[in-house]
């Protein structure tokens, strides 16, 4: 029976099969799929995913040497001079919030979790400047919790791939977190976010080149033609 959370008008069994199944291609895509950005401890990747805000991975990982030799511990960045920090992060851009997050946030930590990020969700989107996204990768690649990541290419994709129609993030993440497997959910959002990143582009997806092409309801998207496609496919890495 076709249901009205499935925009190809398929059952949902049918579509928790070919979601399933779309996970599985891409993990034989992408077997090296991970965190783009470069850290050693949760504290790390925190700052570091919140610099990633509307800026490239890349980018992050060019700033974070420096910043993680200067500010090792959450009292350091709590006692920052802003003006300082300000002057490491300035490429990531937005750097004046972003500065206000992190000192915001590492404060929190001081005051309520000992200095230490907690590994908890409720706790993690209770500190400035963490949204779900946030805390979903910490838990997912810090933590080793299983979580979802709705970043743009991953909004993007889920609808293209006709999994949701939803555009609201929390409602996308409860969606997908129905169709693939717990276990399985960090590693889908790397990989999903990989595809997007590489293959199926905002504007001009490589539809031609696509190992998904069977299973998406989107395949013409962009040029079907193999030469044409093969001409849009970004090899990465992005980090
Ligand atoms: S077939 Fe096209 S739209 Fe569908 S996932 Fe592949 S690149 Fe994206």
């Amino acid at each position: 029976m076709p249901r009205e959370d499935s925009p190809a008008g398929e059952s949902r069994l049918a579509l928790v099969r070919r979601a399933r199944r779309m996970d599985r291609i891409l993990a034989e895509t992408y077997p090296d799929a991970h965190c783009e950005l470069d850290f050693g401890d949760p504290l790390q990747l925190l700052v570091a995913t919140i610099l990633s805000a509307q800026c490239t991975d890349k980018r992050v990982n060019m700033v974070t040497p420096a910043l993680f030799a200067k500010y090792k511990s959450a009292e350091d960045y709590a006692g920052a001079d802003r003006a300082e920090l300000e002057e490491v992060i300035r490429s990531t851009g937005f750097f004046r919030a972003k500065a206000g997050s992190i000192i915001g946030m590492a404060q929190t930590l001081c005051d309520r979790h000992g200095g230490e990020v907690p590994g908890r969700l409720k706790d993690l989107v209770a500190l400035p400047g963490v949204g779900r996204k946030t805390a979903n990768v910490v838990l997912g690649n810090a933590f080793g919790v299983p979580g979802i990541t709705v970043d743009t290419h991953f909004q993007r994709l889920v609808r293209r791939f006709g999994w949701t129609a939803e555009t609201d993030p929390v409602k996308i993440e409860q969606v997908v977190g129905g169709l693939i497997p717990k276990r399985d959910w960090t590693m889908a959002s790397h990989r999903l976010i990989w595809h997007g990143r590489r293959i199926c582009h905002a504007r001009r997806p490589a539809c031609g080149a696509c190992p998904l092409a069977a299973l998406c309801p989107a395949y013409g998207t962009g040029p079907a033609d193999p030469a044409e496609a093969a001409k849009l496919v970004r090899p990465g890495p992005f980090s």
